[in-house]
């Protein structure tokens, strides 16, 4: 086993369970793991203090626990047994009327590097570390074991989230079964999922109880959901009742996606359109028409020095919105930024809100679902930001 040895002092955020090493911590290690090796981590007194995955990089381990045990098929199936247990017990692997929700959630479940998605009877599975991608047979094994007959399929999608520079070449694909049928269900409503060329896992799971709340504001309202990729919130705005339904989103793929899954929900409903434009663009030809208005983009900042950037994004992209909302409107605003921070966010759209000049009220506050746990010891894995205002 290799041993990594820390420099004096630096265990102490290890002591308080963050599970991230950083290079600049290690003393020295005894032999040369691999990308992606097991290694066993020790402070500068030789006590032992953790193991995960080592890696290259600022982020030279990351925790796979404190305990000192091998990391085999009978760790996995623990580790998944624990995510599953904690998903049946608050009701959400057991919905009658949803069968889409995060099996896995990375560090929020004590499994640094790893999510699993779960649609239907099948489970996408997708390796953020190298480490977790040469364990990823193991881990689909034990997957298959702790899942049962409740899951049929396991495709593994890590094409485009492996540190490129550990020369991985994964290769998307199934590790188990191989069904086409990618239709699940999220509260009752239908959707497409594709797992085989989408975006993330396939859909993004982490909006689900903040689509259903805006279900409950959309009663004749004029909505227009900007970034819509597969439509998620219009098909709640549709069942809310809304009075009309405009999905937007530069990507003509998004587009078809959304248009599929209103002919699933609604076929024939006249009240929706999409449309394949620029956000921006939209914003600046759209009228004063709506007065429910949903803002989902892209993490505009995917490291820290984007920050700045990522807030006069954000800020742009909210004064829009606050200019053209008609008076009493309601504008869900959010931010899928890791690294901006719930105040960054809220300093952002208040200047939005300012530039405007309009009463603005914060009617919720809003973040991941339950089945993105944080680790209480990790902040950072924090990272959806929602406010829905109330626009005078
Ligand atoms: N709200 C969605 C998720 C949004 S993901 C849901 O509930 O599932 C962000 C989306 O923004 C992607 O589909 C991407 O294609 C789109 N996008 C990125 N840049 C854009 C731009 N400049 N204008 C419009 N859409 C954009």
């Amino acid at each position: 086993m290799y041993k990594v040895y820390l420099k004096s002092g630096k265990e102490e955020s290890l002591k308080r369970f963050h599970p991230w090493i950083f290079s600049g911590a290690i003393s020295h290690i005894d032999g040369e793991p691999e990308e992606g090796e097991v290694v066993e981590v020790y402070t500068a007194k030789k006590e032992f203090i953790a193991t995960g995955h080592f890696q290259i990089g600022s982020i030279a381990v990351r925790v796979l626990s404190f305990r000192q045990e091998p990391i085999n098929h009978d760790f996995w199936k623990r580790k998944l047994a624990i995510a599953y247990d904690m998903r049946r017990s608050i009701g959400i692997a057991t919905h009658p009327s949803n069968n889409t929700y995060r099996l896995v959630h990375g560090e929020g479940d004590n499994l640094p590097g790893l999510v699993i998605d779960i649609y239907a009877k099948t489970a996408v599975m997708q390796a953020h570390s190298a480490g977790m991608h040469l364990n990823r047979m193991d881990i689909a094994e034990a997957l298959s074991e702790v899942m049962g007959d409740r899951i049929e399929n396991i495709y593994y999608k890590s094409e485009t989230t492996l540190p490129f520079k550990a020369d991985l070449f994964p290769e998307n694909g199934f590790l188990k079964g191989g069904s086409n049928e990618n239709i699940a269900l999220e509260y009752g409503l239908k959707f497409h999922v594709d797992w085989l060329k989408g975006q993330k896992t396939g859909f993004f799971v982490d909006q689900r109880e903040n689509r259903a709340l805006l279900e409950r504001y959309a009663k004749d309202r004029s909505v227009l959901n900007m970034f819509c990729y597969t439509g998620g919130f219009s098909f709640y705005a549709m069942r809310g009742g809304a009075r009309l339904v405009h999905s937007v989103d530069s990507s003509a793929k998004a587009i078809e996606l959304t248009n599929q899954n209103v002919e699933l929900n609604f076929p024939g409903d006249p009240r929706h359109q999409a449309f394949a434009e620029d956000a921006f663009k939209y914003l600046d030809r759209m009228g004063d028409q709506y007065d429910l208005i949903i803002l989902d983009p892209p993490a505009f900042a995917k490291h820290k020095d984007a920050l700045r950037n990522a807030l006069q994004g954000y800020r742009k992209l909210n004064a829009k919105a606050f200019e053209k909302i008609r008076p009493g409107g309601i504008l869900f605003t959010f931010s899928c930024s890791q690294v901006v921070t719930k105040e960054n966010f809220r300093t952002a759209v208040f200047t939005a809100a300012a530039m405007s000049g309009r009463s603005v009220r914060i009617l919720h506050q809003l973040t991941q679902p339950a089945d993105h746990p944080v680790n209480i010891y990790h902040p950072e894995g924090e990272y959806l930001k929602g406010l829905v205002l109330y626009v005078e």
